[in-house]
């Protein structure tokens, strides 16, 4: 089965994404991750990444693209979970045609609903470990680690995303509105959205995606 997490910024894709992985056995996908290491590269190019990354506006659909293709050549191409991605309509009838060329199509889009001040509140005290990716928040007790400012699971510092901020989230945010919500008609015409209430908690999140898993 292949799934597609859906949501505005800071609304739970990535820390579902870490439960869901393991417990379906899942290919997690997230374009941040990926775009993210990209921008690392000691060029113009890694450059200019970083700065859009930064400056909360979406990356270019022919980058965005050219980075899952290259990553979806080296990994298994079943039981995807894509975080993240697609981020508007050319991306997901894209990732339609990627997907058919494979014999695959996608089973499930969750929608994770999240009011914006609660979104607000999760993007300041979010922090992500340097190491292996694990996400924490500090305004939420369920997800802040045991010591302070280190992963529970590596060991490795955590960090601040240079744009969880309140100014770049505005911007995240619109452009959420703007690019991204247009999916939401997109997949409910397929018959493959299910929405979630993500405003409670991590496990409560879980449990109303495992439901829906379990009923088909
Ligand atoms: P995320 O980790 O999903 O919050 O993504 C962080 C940033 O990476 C976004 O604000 C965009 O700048 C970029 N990004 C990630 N995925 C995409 C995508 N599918 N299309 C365009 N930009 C993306």
């Amino acid at each position: 089965m292949n799934i597609i997490l859906l949501a505005p910024p800071a609304a739970g894709k990535g820390t579902q994404s870490e439960i869901l992985k393991k417990e379906y056995n899942l290919n997690h996908i997230s374009t941040g991750d990926l775009l993210r290491e990209a921008s690392k590269e000691e060029s113009d190019f890694g450059r200019n990444l970083k700065t859009i990354m930064g400056s909360g506006n979406l990356v270019s659909d022919d980058i965005v693209l050219e980075v899952l293709t290259k990553y979806l050549l080296r990994t298994d191409n079943s039981n995807l979970l894509l975080d993240g991605f697609p981020r508007n309509i050319y991306q997901a009838e894209k990732l339609d045609e990627i997907l058919k060329d494979k014999n695959q199509e996608i089973n499930y889009v969750f929608l994770l609903n999240v009011g914006k001040d609660n979104l607000l509140n999760r993007i300041i005290g979010r922090r992500q470990c340097k190491g292996c990716g694990a996400i924490y928040n500090v305004n939420t007790d369920s997800l802040k680690p045991r010591i302070d400012s280190i992963c529970d699971k590596c060991g490795s510092s955590l960090i601040t995303r240079k744009d969880d901020n309140a100014d770049t989230f505005e911007i995240r945010y619109q452009e959420y509105l703007n690019q991204t919500e247009p999916l939401i008609s997109y997949y409910r015409e397929k018959g493959i959205l299910f929405e979630i209430d993500s405003s409670i908690n991590k496990d409560n999140t879980f449990m109303q995606i495992q439901s829906i898993l379990g009923k088909r």
